[in-house]
This record gives structure tokens, sequence and C-alpha cells, in this order.
């Protein structure tokens, strides 16, 4: 289980409607709405779990 990037809501790996793949990190979305506004601007969405 992840989290859509955009939404914040609970998201299935293997259940994904969208999935995008930036610098070399998949992310998986709810919606593919959610997956174009990441598209658009990833860094944006990206939290750093640094
Ligand atoms: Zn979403």
């Amino acid at each position: 289980m992840t989290n859509c990037p955009v939404c914040k809501m609970e998201v299935e790996e293997n259940k994904a409607r969208a999935n995008s793949e930036y610098k070399g990190q998949a992310y998986y979305f709810c919606c593919k709405a959610c997956k174009k506004k990441f598209d658009e601007t990833p860094d944006k969405y990206i939290i750093d779990k640094k």
C-alpha cells in the first residue's frame, strides 16, 4: 500500500489506475487526473523522505 502523491489517498500498487516513474522512483495514483497533475509538476508533489 502506498499513497497517491497528489491527493494522499491510499492506493494499492497492483490496483493503481495510473503510475509514473520520476527520477527512478515509481509513483502510483488513484486516478488518471492525479497522474496528469503529477506529470506536469512532479517536484511539487514529491515528499522527500530523507
Ligand atoms: Zn489521487
